[in-house]
């Protein structure tokens, strides 16, 4: 990689205001957080999200700050009570063991006025930013609408931050702007991750389809030792090789892309992994009869749904002389028993090695966090993303318009 290209995707966090640089006390500071928490019957049902971001909100009211909590919730077009902020600044009050103030506005006289009753480390949320179109728009009088009612901006919302909205990105060029704890963690694992890995350094990419990860394997491709493919898309990297995948779900419209891909890797000099054998079956449900086959017989009336033991044992083994392991994606159909076989196998064998201290683990994006708990192995990941989307853009060598506005001004 070019050390231009390095800086163009660096997010060390060196670049960044991080809130050990400013003084906060009295101040009016924003703080945008991710507050898409799942919801059931009017309650949140999983504060995984409310915890992450407690550090920050504990953080600033040990320093005084009056905060001011900005976030979206869902996808409402307009005003939608049933997507308001207000049952979870109740549920962030409880684990905080601080009132969470609630304001019904995000922006004008009812946000101004809740804002201005604030004494210092006391805690407010505004009602969702995306009550109002010109959030997601960025709209240039909306961000300054938000801007007015703080002296500081810190952006705690990673997920969020493949958004360029007024929340996400455009107060960070109106108001002195900080990274949040849980960002800068986030920030730090994915330097360790691409940009000054430990070698050999490896990913692993499944999922269902290649077409939805071109970009991502084209980038990995570059900066990877070892790229290690499993899943549904992996299948057309097989056909691209000749082998006959069955029924299987498989690409045929990209196999010359697969190929091509498997070109450019040489050129690389990234070693890619394919499957050796698989677990296959003729129905795409729970506990299907199945069969392992080498990868090269799989009946033409059965589908690839895992991968088998020979290629767990494969991939445990290039990942012991690895240092460091980037994951996007699950090995098999793992919600349907027993094809979560091997992406539970893997991940055992990735903590084990994170354990004895020899791996750096870092995964993440769509399904592979509910893949990575269901192998029981989220703990051991050296760290875990729930960023989903951002996350992903980010392993796609993208820039992420959230994390590039707050980089400290020259
Ligand atoms: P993604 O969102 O692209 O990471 O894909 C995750 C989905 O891929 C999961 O729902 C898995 O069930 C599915 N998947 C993984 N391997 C296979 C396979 N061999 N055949 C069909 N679906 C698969």
């Amino acid at each position: 990689m070019s050390t231009s290209a390095a800086q163009k995707m660096a997010p060390s966090t060196q670049s960044y205001n991080t809130l050990q640089d400013a003084n906060f006390a009295g101040k009016r500071t924003l703080l945008r957080l991710d507050l898409n928490v799942p919801m059931e019957n009017g309650h949140v049902s999983d504060t995984t999200r409310l915890e992450r971001v407690l550090p920050t909100l504990k953080a600033l009211i040990a320093q005084n700050a009056k905060i001011v909590i900005l976030s979206h919730f869902g996808r409402p077009k307009g005003i939608d009570t049933n997507l308001s902020l207000q049952p979870i600044a109740k549920a962030l009050s409880k684990l905080l063991g601080t009132n969470v103030a609630f304001a019904p506005d995000c922006i004008g006289d009812v946000a101004q006025q809740a804002i201005e009753k604030l004494q210092n480390g006391d805690v407010l949320m505004l009602e969702n930013t995306r009550f109002y179109a010109q959030e997601e728009a960025n709209e240039t009088q909306f961000v300054s609408q938000l801007a007015t009612l703080g002296d500081i901006y810190i952006n705690d919302a990673f997920s969020c931050a493949h958004r360029a909205h007024a929340s996400t990105e455009g107060l960070a060029h109106l108001l002195p702007s900080y990274v949040g704890l849980s960002m800068q963690a986030e920030l730090e694992a994915l330097a360790k991750a691409l940009l000054n890995p430990q070698r050999p350094l490896a990913a692993i990419v499944g999922g269902a389809k290649i077409s939805t990860k071109l970009d991502l394997l084209a980038n990995l491709m570059e900066k990877v030792d070892i790229l290690m493919i499993g899943g549904g898309m992996a299948n057309t990297f097989l056909a691209a090789q000749g082998v006959d995948v069955g029924k299987s779900l498989c690409e045929h419209d990209l196999v010359s892309v697969a190929k091509e891909t498997l070109k450019k890797a040489k050129l690389t000099g990234c070693e890619i992994v394919l499957p050796v054998d698989a677990m296959v079956a003729m129905k795409f449900e729970q506990n299907a009869p199945h069969q392992v086959v080498d990868i090269h017989d799989v009946p033409s009336d059965h589908m690839i749904l895992d991968i088998g033991p020979k290629s767990v044992e494969v991939i445990a083994q290039k990942l012991k002389n690895c240092r460091t392991l980037v994951w996007n994606g699950p090995f098999g159909a793992f919600e349907i028993k027993p094809f979560n076989y091997g992406t539970n196998a893997v991940g055992q064998a990735a903590a084990q090695l994170v354990k004895n201290g020899s791996l750096i683990a870092i995964a993440g994006g769509g399904d592979t966090v509910s893949a990575i708990n269901q192998a029981g192995v989220a703990d051991d990941m050296t760290y875990l993303s729930t960023a989903g989307g951002a996350f992903l853009e980010w392993l796609e060598g993208k820039t992420l318009p959230g994390v590039a506005a707050l980089q400290r001004k020259a």
